[in-house]
């Protein structure tokens, strides 16, 4: 069980495995090839300057795998505990699904991105909500530029830095789930939260991450069924889940 008492402030990162339950494959697990091509190789600005239309293709599959997804006990655990510790709790996931959101959980960083955004690749217009596929043609803005994913591609700088690097000084709590622990900068942040506010640090998952020696506890099992066990929910005010 983690021990969460009223003075705690808790940053959850979360990674591919949260969702793995709900059928939504985390790369690694899919044997990180789509159509013979390595997923680094489709995620990229390079690959968006040689084969835009590959890119949205990749991304439009993408788009209709999520359909009839539905988030799984380990989502609606996360989001009953930002109900009961309420500003104490801040998430920040790698996932550009929507499933924490579906499951009720508000304010979520969504650091690489999300799926059903999209935005011009010239113009500053802001991301905005997209759930079209395009499989055969790149749309335009009207500034003449393309229309990309709002993903953060591998070698791109990931999103809302800031933000997290303040919770992370502030955290006294933090707990990584499903996540390998091999993409950064996310794969550092157990360590900036140690050494910035001394936080006791969890790992939730089936198997122990690359960077393992950064945490205190490592839980052992599927995010689904160890979630809604971890916590002291009575205590906490809340109903388990
Ligand atoms: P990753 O590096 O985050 O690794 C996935 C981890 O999930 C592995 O360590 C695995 O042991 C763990 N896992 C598998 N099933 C689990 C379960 N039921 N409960 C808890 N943990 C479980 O992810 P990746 O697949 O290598 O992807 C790299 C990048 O792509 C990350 O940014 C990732 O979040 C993103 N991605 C996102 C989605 C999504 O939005 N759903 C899907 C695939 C990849």
């Amino acid at each position: 069980m983690i021990d969460i008492s009223t003075n705690d402030r808790v940053f959850v990162l979360t990674g591919a495995g949260v969702s793995a339950e709900s059928g939504l494959p985390t790369f690694r697990g899919a044997g990180g090839l789509w159509r013979g091509y390595r997923v680094e190789d489709v995620a990229s600005p390079v690959a968006w300057a040689r084969d835009p239309l590959m890119v949205w293709q990749f991304y439009s599959m993408r788009r209709k795998a999520h359909s009839e997804k539905y988030p799984n006990p380990a989502h609606y655990a996360l989001a009953k505990l930002q109900e009961a510790l309420g500003d104490r709790f801040f998430m920040c996931t790698q996932n550009v699904d929507k499933l924490h959101e579906e499951a009720g959980s508000r304010g979520v960083v969504h650091m690489h991105g999300r799926l059903f955004q999209s935005r011009c690749d010239t113009c500053a217009r802001p991301p905005f909500e997209d759930a079209n596929t395009y499989e055969d043609n790149v749309p335009r803005c009207a500034c003449g530029g393309q229309i990309r994913p709002h993903i953060c591609w591998f070698g791109e700088t990931p999103y809302e830095m800031d933000a997290i690097e303040r919770e992370l000084r502030r955290c006294s709590v933090f707990m990584a789930v499903g996540t390998s622990g091999v993409v950064y900068p996310a794969a550092a942040f157990a360590a900036q939260a140690r050494r910035s506010g001394g936080a006791r640090t969890y790992y939730v998952g089936p198997e122990e991450p690359a960077n393992r020696a950064l945490f205190d506890e490592c839980y052992l099992g599927l995010a689904g069924e160890l979630l809604p066990r971890l916590f002291h929910w009575s205590q906490l005010g809340a109903v388990a889940v």
